[in-house]
């Protein structure tokens, strides 16, 4: 429990004032973090200087330690790029220091490498800046080997601490490149899953009927044209209407007449069977389709529906009411167009309207 809540006050720092207008949070939180390992770094090294009682090394490396700490502090109270600047600087001078006086063999030009990657994650856009900064680095680094080549270091270590330095700058490095791929990569894994929900999310709202929760006419449309094209199984088109709905707004509010369409389609849902495809035709009218039934079988799952809608009461303020609807059933004929199939239907429920409401005509 203590662990979790010392590593989350860490991540709470590491985190903090990330949200600055118009600068990435995660590059500042790579900058903190790659900081952090440098002060680490620099105290390990400094411990190993010494353990091998190398009190020149010892206090170069606390040096460091004081350059690192100090970035850390600053990146609390700078622009995010200005961070980045100097720690990339600082980091530069530290290798060529660190060359200068060690020499090649302890293999800090590695990091340069480091920085290069850190540059082309850090800013989004600016191409031609990443490409003239990598050049750079590069020739720095040939510049560098080719110092080493004529010029002795001026602090001579052993071969034996040459080679531990040489396997910690390596690991170092590795976990650098490691930890810059980290937070970059994962923050464009979520942004892609951001965008995927963010775009299954339009999609649904593209098909669905805000007030009802039912498929809308577009959707209906598109699915009917699908379900007509191949179809295999009878399929049974139902369009339906609630009678006197106008009658309803005027005496209870629009409110209530908005209850009524919302508890409609939660009957929808609860009533027909599973697989009914079922939409919001428009203002009080509903599409629904059997994709795998014929008429008779539709006729069935209507009437238990308009039974039910009728024994439905209603809460309309000052006291109770009930509605009906009127219902036109056509089976699929395997040849008609989905118009003239849709104008049948319409028909079918006119007739009913015509006949006295509450029914199904098939
Ligand atoms: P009929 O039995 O002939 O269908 O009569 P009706 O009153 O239901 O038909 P009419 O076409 O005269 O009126 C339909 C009413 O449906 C009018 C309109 O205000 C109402 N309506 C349509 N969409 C909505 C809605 O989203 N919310 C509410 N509350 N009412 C709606
Ligand atoms: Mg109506
Ligand atoms: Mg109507």
């Amino acid at each position: 429990m203590k662990k979790s809540s010392f590593l989350h006050k860490i991540h709470q720092g590491i985190c903090k004032d990330t949200g600055g207008q118009n600068e990435s949070a995660k590059l500042i939180v790579a900058v903190r973090v790659l900081t952090l390992s440098m002060i680490v770094y620099s105290l390990l090294n400094s411990i190993l200087f010494l353990a091998v009682t190398h009190i020149t090394g010892m206090v170069c490396c606390q040096l460091s330690v004081l350059l690192f700490l100090a970035i850390f502090i600053l990146s609390y109270h700078h622009k995010t790029f200005v961070s980045f600047c100097t720690l990339n600087i600082c980091i530069l001078v530290w290798i060529i220091c660190n060359i200068y006086l060690f020499g090649w063999n302890i293999g800090v030009q590695h990091f340069i490498i480091t920085l290069m990657l850190f540059c082309f994650f850090a800013k989004y856009r600016h191409e031609a800046a990443k490409i003239i900064y990598s050049l750079t680095l590069c020739a720095l680094r040939i510049l560098l080997f080719f110092y080493c080549q004529n010029n002795e270091p001026i602090i001579h270590l052993t071969p034996e601490i040459n080679n531990i330095f040489q396997i910690l700058n390596t690991l170092a490095i590795f976990w650098a490149i490691a930890l810059i791929a980290y937070i970059f990569s994962t923050d464009t894994q979520s942004l892609e899953g951001k965008l995927i929900e963010y775009n299954e999310q339009l999609k649904a709202q593209a098909n669905i009927d805000p007030l009802t929760g039912l498929y809308n006419r577009r959707r209906t449309l598109e699915y009917l044209d699908t379900l007509l094209k191949s179809p295999v199984h009878p399929v049974s088109i139902c369009i339906c209407d609630i009678d006197f709905f106008k009658r309803v707004n005027d005496t209870y509010g629009h409110n209530i007449g908005d209850n009524v369409l919302k508890k409609l389609s939660e009957t929808f849902h609860n009533e027909l069977p599973s697989g009914t495809f079922t939409s919001r035709w428009g203002g009080e009218e509903f599409l629904l389709i059997f994709p795998d039934s014929n008429g008779d079988e539709a006729n069935i799952a209507l009437e238990t529906l308009r039974r039910k809608i009728k024994s439905i009461v209603f809460d309309g303020g000052t006291n109770t009411f009930s509605i009906s609807m009127t219902f036109g059933l056509i089976e699929y004929d395997f040849h008609s167009d989905l118009t003239a199939l849709l104008k049948q239907a319409d028909e079918k429920l006119y007739l009913g309207k015509a006949n006295g409401r509450d029914q199904i005509v098939f």
